[in-house]
């Protein structure tokens, strides 16, 4: 197998480059990605025994829902069925997961104890180095498609299978294919006292308020991150610098749902590509001329944790031992939000 990589694995300006990423099972009444997800959580803790790498911090996800409830309850059965913990609470008892907490506004929260965090660029790093210890080749260079095969400096590489799993960059690779939107995404990091670190303190996500951060990770500081699409963002040119209205953004909520943080130092940001497809549902699906050829990628904000039961699922359609679901395809699709926040 031959992974070919422009940059390096995990680097900057990849949306899997970030420092974390949350993994949770709640998807609203979508049971596919909970069922996903959870299949992924099972295959990065396999990852972690067989690299020695710690991946994922097992803080649980708190959910917050100003008036969503329906989709709390939704996730609830969903998790249920899939055989997953959830514990819905009244917003005055969501205090004892956090340091300091003002429910004001809230009308339930909703908690997933056995999901978490992935540290998602050491996974990313740690995946490539375990992939090429089994023996895959990694290449570094720009691919572009030739036809049924793979152009790369001036060679053409031949496969069996290709996929292109580009992220942000699948965009301009298939602009006839792919309907995908690349926004800038910032997030924050604000310096915090020890009791808000991760594992002792969830991940969090306000539905309705659209805006999620995890607790102090390997002392990065603790991260608030507004959901709201962004402008767009060339992956490649763009600076990543961040604004100064979305840091107050996410100040203004820090300073209203967890009080003591109210004036909080920042201490890092980051700017980052999401790839939205209109429904946020992912892309999926063999190239309309190359029945060997297959793209990969849309992952609208909410595919880092499912990339190992992703990747299980596209060997499956490879090896035609199941057929694409239609969902996942090259069809026109209707505008929706709410496979990550109200969004
Ligand atoms: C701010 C932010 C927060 C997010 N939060 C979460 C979250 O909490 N949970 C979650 O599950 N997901 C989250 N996501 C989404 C998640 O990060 C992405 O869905 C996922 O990382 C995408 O992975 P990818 O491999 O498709 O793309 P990328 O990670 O961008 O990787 C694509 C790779 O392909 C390479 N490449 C591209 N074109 C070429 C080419 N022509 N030749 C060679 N190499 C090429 C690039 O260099 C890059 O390394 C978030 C995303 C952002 C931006």
């Amino acid at each position: 197998m031959t992974l070919v990589e422009a940059y390096t694995p995990g680097h900057v300006r990849a949306a899997s480059g970030g420092e974390t990423r949350l993994l949770r099972f709640s998807h609203g009444p979508d049971d596919w990605y909970t069922g996903t997800a959870k299949r992924a959580l099972e295959l990065w803790r396999e990852l972690e025994r067989e690299a020695r790498a710690e991946l994922f911090v097992p803080s649980g996800v708190a959910w917050f829902f100003e008036d969503s409830e329906g989709w709390a309850l939704e996730s609830a059965r969903s998790l249920a069925e899939e055989g997953l913990e959830t514990e819905l609470l009244a917003p005055e008892e969501a205090g004892r997961l956090f340091p300091s907490f003002d429910p004001t506004g809230l009308r339930s929260v909703l908690f997933e104890p056995g999901a978490g965090v992935l540290r998602a660029r050491k996974a990313t790093r740690v995946l490539a180095e375990h992939a090429v210890a089994r023996g895959t080749r990694v290449v570094q260079g720009r691919a572009t498609p030739a036809g049924g095969a793979v152009a790369l400096d001036g060679e053409t590489l031949e496969a069996d299978r290709v996929v292109w799993a580009c992220g942000a960059w699948l965009a301009q690779l298939f602009p006839e294919l792919v309907q995908l939107t690349v926004t800038r995404q910032e997030v924050f990091f604000f310096g915090a006292p020890p009791a808000w670190q991760a594992p002792a303190v969830p991940a969090w996500i306000d539905f309705d308020a659209g805006i999620y951060g995890v607790g102090d990770v390997d002392g990065r500081g603790f991260k608030a991150s507004p959901d709201e699409h962004g402008p767009p963002l060339d992956p490649d040119a763009d600076d990543r610098v961040v604004s100064a209205e979305t840091e107050q953004v996410a100040r203004e909520y820090l300073g209203r749902r967890f009080p003591a943080l109210a004036n909080a130092p920042l201490v890092g940001s980051r700017a980052c590509p999401y790839s939205l497809t209109p429904d946020q549902n992912f892309v999926i699906a063999p190239h309309p001329e190359h029945e060997s050829i297959w793209l990969l990628g849309g992952g609208s904000g909410h595919g880092f944790k499912h990339g190992p039961a992703l990747a299980e699922y596209v060997e499956r359609l490879l090896k035609k031992d199941e057929e694409p679901d239609p969902r996942f395809s090259l069809e026109d699709r209707k505008p929706r939000g709410g496979l990550r926040t109200r969004n």
